[in-house]
């Protein structure tokens, strides 16, 4: 039985949510030229705030900056002077780390513990990690004069907002890029308060430019002619359409798209751990994760006590107001997503796998989703094929290790897997065959700015993180 608690909520009032926001460019707030749109939280649906839509004419206004930026002031700056300004907002992060995790968990969903504890500590490491490679782009074996790309079009997802924005800025502002950044509909507010970071940093104006809008404001700046790279994490529909329109240009892209990996566990694993690793695989972040371990594949002879353990561990978890620090689950982002995630779980019922949900009173208002597991579950069935994005697990068994990489790679994708299992030698020979970009032994989405992230397959091409991280904003990259 889970423990009663009484309610912790994280206060709010560290936030100052403004009842409108306009587009940032040029170093200013100004006003969008298409129709305003309301960012909601979808824990509770109150309105946050009225955010501008960019047209394709604010895009190219913001382009315009962008080059400027990059022509006049960043492209002359050394390296270690473009450091400074990183190490600052580097620092800032970290001193406006509450504010960020507040602001996050009430536009996002996703619960106050994952925001304060996971994202805004890898925002601020990733600005310092690049910051730390700025000044040395000469001697990194990245050619003897590395050049920036030039102006960079970023285009992030709603399930790690500030994250995601770390991801893509801090290596595009140290290899001497200029941005535009497109977050995503449902989830502007912390890429606004980021604008607000980059004014406190004293940032050259159109170093960074923030333009919201939905998919259209996306496509206008695909589409723009004077943007050198795409750098794009989102599903994999959305990705190839991008590679589509840039096909035939001189632009470069990153595409970060869709997964669905398979956590396998071994009957030597250590099942406490793995336990809690398979519950961190797909319930973090409410599924919402393109590195979820959402195919959980579970040797044979040990399939009954994972499951009993399993159900067990489950039944502890909390799901609710995700400002409240108990919260394990949070609210799912959009009607939409909830949608999408009904629809699929509802296609592993009429295809006969059998499912099971955590006994849990879901909230009147807001989106809301119960972890979920579907048993019985075949290769065939749609929700072992497609990315359900939520907190659903498919549990599928295997006999031998041959047929665990068989199953593991029998998808699409190619983002990550994972590995649980008291013997070494047999991870480096599962790691070997696996065919993902990340594999996690004994543990399972762990992020480090400096480990390289990226798919195979339909999960997109280039790598974000590390040292091809950086490659991927430089001349001559292979991304
Ligand atoms: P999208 O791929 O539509 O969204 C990602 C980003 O791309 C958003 O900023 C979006 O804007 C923007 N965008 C949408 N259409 C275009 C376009 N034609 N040109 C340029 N940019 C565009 O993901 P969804 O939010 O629709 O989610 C759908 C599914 O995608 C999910 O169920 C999940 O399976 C998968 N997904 C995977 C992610 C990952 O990290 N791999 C992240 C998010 C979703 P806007 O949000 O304003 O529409």
């Amino acid at each position: 039985m889970p423990f009663d608690y009484a309610p912790a909520p994280e206060s709010r009032s560290i936030v100052d949510i403004k009842s409108s926001y306009g587009l940032f460019i040029g170093g200013e707030f100004v006003d969008g030229s298409g129709s305003a749109f309301k960012s909601i939280s979808p824990a509770s649906e109150e309105v946050l705030a009225e955010i501008a839509e960019a047209t394709a004419d604010d895009v190219d206004r913001a382009v315009r900056a962008a080059r400027q930026a990059h022509t006049r002031v960043w492209s002359k700056l050394p390296g270690s002077e473009r450091a400074k300004y990183l190490y600052r907002i580097a620092r800032i992060m970290a001193e406006r780390s509450r504010e960020f995790a507040v602001l996050e968990s009430l536009d996002n969903g996703k619960p106050i513990r994952e925001s304060r504890d996971v994202d805004l500590p890898l925002v601020s490491q990733w600005f310092f990690y690049y910051a730390g490679w700025a000044d040395k782009l000469s001697y990194a074996g990245l050619g003897p004069d590395p050049r920036a790309l030039g102006v960079a079009g970023q285009i992030i997802p709603w399930n790690f907002p500030i994250m995601m924005l770390a991801w893509k800025i801090a290596p595009a502002l140290a290899a001497g890029n200029t941005v535009v950044l497109k977050p995503a509909e449902t989830t502007p507010l912390t890429a606004l308060l980021f604008a607000e970071v980059c004014q406190q940093a004293d940032l050259p104006p159109g170093v960074v430019n923030i333009v919201t809008g939905a998919g259209s404001t996306g496509q206008a700046l695909v589409d723009h002619a004077d943007v050198d790279k795409i750098a794009f994490t989102g599903s994999t529909a959305v990705g190839k359409a991008i590679a589509r329109s840039i096909a035939g240009t001189d632009k470069v892209a990153t595409l970060e798209l869709g997964g669905k990996a398979a956590n396998i566990v071994f009957d030597d694993a250590p099942l406490d751990q793995a336990i809690e690793g398979i519950v961190r695989g797909i319930f973090f972040n409410q599924g919402h994760v393109c590195c979820a371990g959402s195919r959980l594949l579970v040797q044979e002879n040990v399939y009954d006590e994972v499951l009993e353990r399993l159900k067990r561990r489950m039944s502890t978890l909390r799901l609710g107001d995700p400002l409240d620090k108990n919260t394990d689950i949070g609210a799912i982002n959009s009607a939409e997503q909830l949608a999408r995630i009904t629809a699929l779980s509802d296609a592993g019922d009429a295809e006969g796998a059998e499912r099971w949900s955590v006994p849990c009173d879901l909230p009147d208002n807001g989106f809301w989703f119960a972890p979920t597991i579907f048993t019985g579950v075949t290769q065939a069935h749609r929700i072992a094929r497609e990315e359900i994005f939520g907190p659903v697990l498919s549990v599928l068994t295997f006999r031998t290790p041959s047929e665990a990489i068989e199953k593991a790679n029998n998808t699409p994708y190619g983002l990550s897997a994972g590995v649980w299992t008291d013997k070494g030698s047999r991870i480096l020979a599962m790691a070997d065959r696996l065919r993902a970009g990340v594999v996690w032994a004994n543990t399972f989405n762990q992020f480090d700015p400096a480990s390289p992230f990226g798919g195979y397959k339909e999960s997109g091409y280039g790598r974000e993180g590390g040292k091809p991280g950086l490659a991927a904003y430089l001349e001559g990259s292979p991304a």
